[in-house]
């Protein structure tokens, strides 16, 4: 996707200091963090949302939260304990329409979320 914002992310267009990266992943942290922890992993490829989530992509979102846990650990909250959140569509709050993993740590999380 041309004008999409995670694309350009992704191909290092936009510049966004990159946390974790592979052929298929990337992560950068969140411009507006809601934890000391807030990273956004996504896949390279340009899936707008998990309703667009393809028979065939199972690997490719194994490998997502395959990230963000190696994010987790590389930012020493994996023991303590943290979040992955992905919304969808507008009650859940989705902004930008490329499919991402939010990873939150670093404070106490409350349940059930807002
Ligand atoms: P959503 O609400 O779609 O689940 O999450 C989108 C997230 O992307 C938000 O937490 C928002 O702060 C983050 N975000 C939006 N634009 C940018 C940007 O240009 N750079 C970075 N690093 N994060 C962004
Ligand atoms: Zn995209």
């Amino acid at each position: 996707m041309e004008d999409c914002l995670f694309c350009k992310i992704a191909r290092q267009e936009i510049k966004a200091r990159l946390v974790y990266e592979d052929e298929e992943v990337v992560a950068f942290d969140d411009i507006n963090p809601q934890a000391p922890v807030h990273s956004l992993v996504i896949p390279r490829k340009h899936i707008p949302s998990m309703n667009q989530l393809s028979e065939g992509e199972e690997r490719l979102l194994g490998k997502v939260l395959t990230a963000a846990r190696k994010l987790a650990e590389a930012k020493g909250i994996h023991q303590k304990g943290y979040r992955l959140v992905v919304n969808t569509n507008a009650e859940a709050g989705q902004t930008v329409f490329h499919l991402h993993v939010h990873l939150l740590g670093g404070r106490a999380m409350h349940w059930p979320p807002g």
